[in-house]
């Protein structure tokens, strides 16, 4: 079987395996790392090498905290906000699809949000245009984006030019190529694609954004109580962060970042390659801003979708169902899809073609 959902998606069959043959017996203590104390020893090693192999897998420079928190993506829409705006502060938000647009939206509860639309249609294709930005555009604590946008297929691949800090959803699209750290005011991601089991999220956040004064909150959301208690203010989603952990081990086996960046732009190169070819399926996103994790695509007769996902599914090719706000197709190739899930997807998809 493979497994195209979008999130929660496939994790690594390694790390499953890993996972099941010490659900019962832990670091031969008898019982499941479910069941221990995140206060002992055993787990606070384990918190920590997740986090020290996290910081060696994306570079992450000494003056960035790294944090593991709860309530996922959506949960940080709103700690964001409340962490780094402050009594009067304001925000931009880039919006170029469902997630940027929902963070917005949440944001809007806590503070001012100004923001910017920046997808347009040409000839019938989706294109990110990235407006100059300058600092006279307003008195913004920071610039909010989504660089992949999951629902819509929509990739930013360049940098983000902008006088405020940097905030990146990066919950599709961590830990698939190697990024700039540096570059960001602040990353976080929900955990249910490229790090684990939903629930968890993780924050990698510059030190000196911390410095002003955040508007009252609970104190689970709070960075700076987080980072005080290096992410073990309250009880952890511990199983999530033990199969986060053996996930950052895995990535360090495949060669790192670098490599599994290689292997996800094969992939979605393939992919692509062969949906433009053809005149059966077609691509509603403009070749410079097609996403390598999330691949939407359409059937040229959409009344053949029910027929497309059955004889998939028949076949051991699962959740390829678009989202219910945009239809059509969506295959997710996160880091653990490997390279003949794609193959065998193809395949399917020609057949499929010619049979009807
Ligand atoms: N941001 C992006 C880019 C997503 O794909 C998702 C959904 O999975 C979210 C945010 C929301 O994450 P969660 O469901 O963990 O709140």
């Amino acid at each position: 079987v493979f497994n195209f959902c979008a999130g929660p998606a496939m994790l690594p069959v390694e790390v499953m395996q890993k996972a099941q043959a010490e659900m019962l017996d832990w670091q031969h203590q008898g019982v499941s790392v479910m069941e221990v104390s995140h206060r002992s020893a055993e787990f606070i090693e384990l918190a920590h090498n997740a986090e020290t192999n996290l910081r060696q897998l994306l570079n992450v420079p000494d003056d960035y905290h790294v944090l593991f928190m709860h309530g996922g993506g959506r949960g940080q829409f709103a700690a964001i906000a409340m962490n780094l705006l402050g009594e009067s502060g304001k925000a931009l938000y880039l919006n170029s699809g469902q997630w940027s647009k929902a963070a917005a939206v949440e944001a809007r509860r806590f503070a001012q949000v100004d923001e910017l639309s920046i997808v347009e249609s040409m000839e019938g294709k989706q294109q990110v245009v990235l407006p100059e930005l300058k600092s006279d555009m307003g008195d913004y604590r920071y610039l909010h984006y989504c660089p992949n946008e999951t629902v819509d297929g929509i990739e930013i691949h360049e940098p983000i030019n902008s006088p405020w800090p940097v905030i990146a959803d990066m919950s599709s699209c961590i830990l698939s190529r190697p990024i700039d750290v540096s570059q960001f005011g602040l990353i976080y991601a929900g955990a249910q694609k490229n790090i684990g089991p939903s629930g968890l999220s993780l924050v990698i956040v510059k030190k000196s954004l911390l410095e002003l004064p955040a508007l009252p909150m609970p104190s689970i959301m709070d960075y700076r109580i987080t980072a005080a208690n290096e992410s073990m203010f309250n009880t952890p989603p511990t199983y999530a962060l033990y199969l986060a952990a053996n996930v950052f081990q895995w990535l360090q086996q495949q060669g790192g970042i670098e490599a599994m960046g290689l292997k996800n732009q094969r992939k979605a190169d393939e992919l692509y390659a062969y949906i433009e070819q053809s005149h059966f399926y077609r691509s509603g996103v403009a070749a410079t801003n097609r996403s390598r994790m999330n691949v939407t695509f359409q059937l040229a007769d959409e009344s053949l979708n029910g027929e497309f996902l059955a004889q998939a599914k028949a076949r051991g090719l699962l959740a390829l169902k678009g989202h219910r706000a945009v239809g059509g197709m969506r295959a997710s190739i996160y880091n653990a899809m490997p390279h003949q899930g794609v193959v065998a997807l193809i395949a399917f998809m020609d057949e499929f073609a010619r049979n009807n």
